[in-house]
C-alpha cells in the first residue's frame, strides 16, 4: 500500500525570504530597547571569539540583554504580532486556495501546504499574521525556568541542520519527538521532494537549495529589490551564476503578476499536472494487471 503523495509543500526561510526585516529588530530591540549595532556586534564577538555557533551565540545574547527581565515564551508569541512581510505576503497564502488548483487536481485530492523552516525564534513566527497560513512552523525555541521566563535554548535550527526538517516534511514527521532517521520507503512518503518548492534567500538556504537539487524538488532564491547596496541581489546572483545552486531568481514580490508568483504558480501547477499524470499511469498499469476470468 503506497501514500497518495497528492498533497504538494512550498517551504519557505523566513529572514529575508518572507521579511524584508529580521525578526529580531522588528519585534524584539525596540520593546526592550535593545540597539541593534552593539547586539548583532555581541554576536559576532560570541561567534569569533568564543566559537559559538550562529544562532547559539544570538540566543545567548539575546538572553543576556533580556537579563532580568526575560520574558516568557507567551510574551514572544506576542510580540510576532509587529512582524512585518514582503508585499503579497500573506494574502498570497489565502489566494493560492482559489483558482490556482483545477477542479481536476482537486477531484485527484491534490492540496497545496505551506511550511516555514527559519533559524529565527518560532515563538514570533507563530504569534505573527502568517501562523493561520501554514501547516508546521520550524525554529529556535527557548525553554523556561522555574518562574516561566525563557532560559536556555530548547532548539537550535542552524542553517545545515535545515534540511533535516525537509527530510520531516517529506517522511510526515512533523511531530519533533519521531526520528527522521527512521527508514521509510519512497513510496510511503507523504509528501516526495518532487511535490516540493523551497524558497530561500541566500547562503544559508544553500544546503536545502542542495537538497532539492538532488532530490527532484524545485527551488527558488528570492532577493530585496529595495536592498539599494544591492547585497541581496548579489547573494542570489552568485547562486545562480557560479555556484549553480539554483534555477530561478526572483525579486521578493509575492503579488498576483510578480515574476515570483508566477514562478511559483507555474511550479505548482506543473507538480500537480505531473501527479495526475502519475496516477493515470498508475491506474492503466493496475487495470492490466488485473486478473482475467
Ligand atoms: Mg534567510
Amino acid at each position: 500500500m503506497s501514500a497518495p503523495q497528492s498533497t504538494i509543500a512550498i517551504i519557505y526561510d523566513y529572514d529575508q525570504t518572507l521579511s524584508p526585516n529580521y525578526m529580531q529588530e522588528e519585534a524584539i530591540f525596540p520593546h526592550f530597547g535593545i540597539n541593534g549595532g552593539q547586539f548583532w556586534q555581541r554576536c559576532g564577538e560570541l561567534v569569533q571569539k568564543h566559537g559559538f555557533e550562529h544562532e547559539l551565540g544570538y540566543m545567548k545574547a539575546l538572553l543576556d540583554y533580556l537579563e532580568p527581565g526575560r520574558p516568557s515564551n507567551a510574551q514572544l508569541r506576542e510580540l510576532g504580532a509587529k512582524l512585518s512581510f514582503f508585499p503579497g505576503i500573506p494574502e498570497m497564502f489565502e489566494q493560492f486556495k482559489h483558482g490556482l488548483l483545477t477542479s481536476e487536481h482537486e477531484a485527484h485530492g491534490i492540496t497545496l501546504e505551506h511550511y516555514i523552516v527559519s533559524s529565527g525564534l518560532k515563538e514570533l513566527i507563530l504569534g505573527s499574521r502568517i501562523e493561520p497560513h501554514v501547516r508546521k512552523i520550524f525554529g529556535c525555541e527557548y525553554a523556561e525556568d522555574a518562574d516561566g521566563r525563557i532560559a536556555f535554548p530548547r532548539r537550535v535550527i542552524s542553517h545545515t541542520q535545515k534540511t533535516q526538517f525537509l527530510f520531516r516534511i517529506n517522511k510526515g514527521m512533523l511531530d519533533l519527538s519521531e526520528d527522521v532517521n527512521d527508514h521509510m520507503p519512497p513510496e510511503l512518503r507523504p509528501i516526495p521532494f518532487q511535490n516540493m518548492i523551497y524558497v530561500g534567500d541566500g547562503p544559508t538556504d544553500v544546503p536545502c537549495f542542495t537538497v532539492m537539487k538532488q532530490t527532484g524538488g524545485r527551488a527558488i532564491a528570492v532577493y530585496n529589490p529595495e536592498d539599494k547596496s544591492r547585497a541581496s541581489f548579489k547573494k542570489c546572483y552568485q547562486l545562480i551564476a557560479h555556484a549553480d545552486r539554483v534555477r530561478h531568481i526572483a525579486p521578493a514580490d509575492y503579488r498576483p503578476g510578480s515574476h515570483l508568483r508566477l514562478l511559483l504558480e507555474e511550479m505548482v501547477v506543473e507538480i500537480a499536472d505531473d501527479i495526475v499524470e502519475r496516477r493515470r499511469s498508475d491506474l492503466a498499469a493496475a487495470t492490466v494487471r488485473a486478473p482475467k476470468h
